[in-house]
């Protein structure tokens, strides 16, 4: 039977970038014509959420805002046009909440750079609420098998990670080098590269980052604290890593790569510090003959594939369920770089 939907549901709203986020009690949304609306069980809590909440980017954020773009949970209501999802179904609420699905961009597959990109928590409300509305075709599918909080973070974090090491043009067998590594997507990253036959050396700093990048199949952890690290981390890879994924919030981290990355080795930026820029010396640059890329989130074929190894247990989630109402403690540890793999909310508290 289909579940009655409320009038209003619980929200972590703000009103002004970097200003207080209250729970509130605010109407529950109509899906338009084209879209679902998902009652949201579980939602990750992604760094991009802090950015949006700051006011980090040079783009601006809807107000006042919900933030959340890794909700999982089940479909309650269709739009009239809606035929890939019925009621009962298990969907994700991504980053890429739309897009116009005409413009070159969406036709080659890089939805993401579509000039009309509809983002979940930044200009559309997102998945901290209990009730959110996306895009039918753009919105993920979530195998009736998974484990609604697990499956969270593999919404923005698993999705981004998985793409950025495909963009990587590392081969099995290759050395990749992940910073951030102990945090949301790093966690994710470590594990993808594994399964897709990479070697890890893991970036982070602290006890605890080094233990789960480990556990998770890290071969060597370095610790950005530590002095020597770009001689640590071509020593550890006899020569470098093949590949470097930033994940870390951190400009220094990116300049250096590019002292340590291997001779025509490719350099992936995925994390996104604000007011940060790249820093390579051209002559290094141009006779290590290296590659620095952005890749940004992933587009609907790579959202099923992440999943797909998701669904055949190939990663997992590290994380630890709070309330949605204790968003901001969780905010407050990740500035701090105090978060150890993932937070996710549950929306019934
Ligand atoms: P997180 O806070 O969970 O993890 C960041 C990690 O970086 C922390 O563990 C921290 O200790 C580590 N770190 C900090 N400084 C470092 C340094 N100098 N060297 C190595 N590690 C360092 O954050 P997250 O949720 O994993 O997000 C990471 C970044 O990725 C954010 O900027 C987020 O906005 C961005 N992001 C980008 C995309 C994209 O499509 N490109 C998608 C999702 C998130
Ligand atoms: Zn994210």
């Amino acid at each position: 039977m289909a579940e009655q939907i409320p009038k209003t549901q619980k929200a972590m709203v703000f009103e002004e970038n970097g200003g207080p986020i209250e729970y509130r009690d605010i109407p529950v949304p109509k899906p338009a014509s084209d879209q679902i609306l998902v009652h949201v069980l579980y939602s990750g809590v992604c760094h991009t959420d802090l950015h949006a909440w700051k006011g980090d980017w040079p783009l601006a954020t809807k107000k006042p805002l919900v933030g959340g773009h890794e909700g999982a949970g089940v479909v309650v209501a269709l739009g009239e046009n809606v035929t890939n999802f019925k009621v009962g179904d298990y969907a994700g609420i991504k980053w890429l909440n739309a897009s116009c699905l005409g413009c070159e961009f969406c036709l080659k597959g890089n939805e993401s750079n579509c000039a009309e990109a509809v983002l979940s928590g930044y200009t559309h409300d997102g998945s901290f609420q209990q009730y959110a509305t996306a895009n039918a075709i753009h919105a993920a599918k979530i195998d009736k098998s998974a484990n609604l909080a697990a499956v969270a973070p593999i919404l923005c974090a698993g999705i981004t990670v998985y793409k950025a090491l495909k963009v990587s043009e590392a081969s099995p067998g290759e050395w990749v080098a992940i910073t951030g590594a102990g945090g949301g997507l790093g966690t994710l990253a470590i594990q993808y590269a594994r399964a897709m036959g990479f070697r890890v050396v893991a970036i982070d700093s602290g006890d605890a980052k080094e233990k789960i990048c480990k556990d998770l199949g890290a071969e060597v952890f370095v610790d950005f604290k530590s002095s020597d690290l770009s001689k640590q981390i071509v020593e550890a890879t006899s020569g470098g890593p093949h590949a470097v994924i930033h994940v870390a919030v951190a400009e220094v981290a990116i300049t250096l790569s590019t002292e340590y990355v291997r001779p025509a080795g490719t350099i992936v930026l995925v994390g996104l510090p604000g007011g940060a820029y790249v820093k390579s010396e051209v002559f290094t640059h141009v006779v290590k003959t290296i590659n620095i890329k952005g890749s940004y989130v992933g587009n609907r074929a790579d959202t099923a594939e992440a999943l797909d190894f998701f669904t055949r247990g190939l990663v997992k989630s590290p994380y630890q369920i709070v309330g949605l109402s204790e968003l901001n403690d969780v905010f407050k540890k990740m500035a701090a770089g105090e978060v150890v793999g993932r937070y996710v909310l549950d929306t019934s508290k």
